[in-house]
């Protein structure tokens, strides 16, 4: 390989890294495995190119075959999620998001978007965040009983606020989205709906969970998560909002698209419209599922007692230990989660009292139900012998065993 010989320090980190990704066990919800054919697009010639504007209406020379890949990632992307208008230029979620933003609302407007520290993502008001900066967000959380959305207090703090735009979506909620529920809020207060689904895109797309396209104002979701393509993100919006959502995002966002990216968004949309995808879907949530079922038996008490989606939260300070300590145990037991706050948390972000596990990408790897029960075994023993280097070395050794079993690349 060039890199190799050219920049040997560079190579090594990058084949340190595979070889991390093929020995651990990726237990991040966020995270998956894209397929060569995907790596193949990102690392290709469109790399090179720029592109500023939208297919057939370019500010550079030289654009056919851009033209030609983004009208076919576009119609992809419409068939799949059974969208009226696609963007697929977005850099990443986060943009993305601010786009949506921008598109649809002046400075200051108000905006109903769930609580980081209840599930919600940085962009959906926190106040470090452009969006709590730029916004007045109204914050909804979780009940403190059940941990589920209540869906009367949403109702409730909507006619109160009369917010301009109502945010559905999340990053740590282990439950499915009721989007009707919240469409019928957004329409008695009249706001816009928009929906971020950059966590169950993949879920959405293959049918295993409610697809909130058909029925909202705009959506927003990365490309990367358990849609199984490249870093980066898209926006899908009902035809009249498609001005706004482009302007937004050129000129009022960003430069040139990254053309190698959204080649990758192609590929990985076609992957996604196969129907092996819905059953790889299908089997993220048995495999979640099974998990849950696994670690609760062995008396670990989860955010809303289980999972309907990909991903679970564990308390584990109810167990005596911190969500900081069980993240670096497991790492070192190569065992990859991410710390994580839960519902009502006492604990800070930077040390919660919770893990979020989630399964997309080692279900990408083929594993299945047993391997779940397995992995919820090496968790526990892990956590109980968070100190216990010997443990942990030899949990270490039986993951990198069981993972040589299911070779990705
Ligand atoms: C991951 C995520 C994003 C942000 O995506 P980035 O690509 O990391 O910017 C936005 N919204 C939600 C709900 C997410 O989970």
């Amino acid at each position: 390989m060039y890199i190799e010989k050219f920049d040997p320090e560079i190579a090594q980190t990058i084949e340190n890294e595979k070889k991390r990704q093929m020995d651990g066990l990726e237990l991040i919800p966020s995270e998956n495995y894209v397929s060569k054919a995907v790596m193949e697009a990102v690392g290709s010639v469109f790399t090179n190119k720029y592109s500023e504007g939208v297919p057939h209406k370019r500010y550079y020379g030289g654009n056919e075959f851009v033209d030609t890949m983004e009208d076919i990632a576009v119609a992809r992307a419409k068939q799949l999620f059974s969208a009226e208008h696609v963007n697929v230029q977005p850099y990443s979620g986060s943009p993305a998001n601010f786009a949506v933003y921008y598109a649809l609302l002046e400075l200051g407007d108000k905006v109903l978007g769930m609580n980081l520290s209840m599930g919600g993502h940085l962009t959906h008001g926190h106040p470090l965040n452009f969006s709590g900066r730029f916004y007045k967000i109204i914050p909804y959380g979780v009940d403190k009983e059940t941990e589920l959305i209540d869906y009367d207090e949403v109702r409730k703090l909507a006619l109160q606020e009369k917010p301009k735009m109502l945010l559905a979506g999340f990053s740590a909620y282990p439950r499915a989205l009721d989007f009707k529920a919240f469409k019928e809020i957004a329409d008695e207060v009249g706001a816009f709906t928009f929906a971020d689904i950059a966590h169950i895109a993949g879920l959405c797309a293959a049918g295993v969970h409610e697809n909130p396209v058909p029925l909202f104002d705009v959506v927003s979701t990365t490309t990367h998560k358990t849609l199984r393509g490249p870093r980066g993100a898209m926006i899908m919006c009902k035809e009249k909002f498609a001005k706004q959502i482009d302007k937004a995002v050129f000129p009022g966002l960003q430069g040139g698209p990254h053309d190698h990216v959204n080649a990758a968004k192609a590929v990985a949309f076609k992957e996604a419209l196969q129907p092996e995808f819905k059953i790889y879907a299908r089997q993220i949530i048995k495999n979640a599922k099974a998990m849950a079922e696994e670690l609760m038996g062995l008396g670990y008490k989860l955010v809303s007692n289980g999972t309907d989606n990909h991903l679970m939260l564990v308390d584990v300070w109810k167990m005596g230990i911190t969500g900081k300590e069980a993240e670096i145990a497991l790492d070192e037991s190569g065992i990859y989660c991410n710390k994580n706050m839960i519902p009502y948390d006492t604990r800070q972000p930077l040390d919660p009292s919770g893990i979020r596990l989630g399964t997309p990408a080692i279900t990408s790897r083929g594993m299945k139900e047993s391997e779940m029960k397995q992995i919820a075994n090496w968790v526990d023993k892990v956590l109980k012998n968070k100190n216990d280097a010997q443990i942990k070395k030899k949990v270490r050794e039986e993951v990198k065993a069981m993972c040589q079993n299911f070779i990705i690349y």
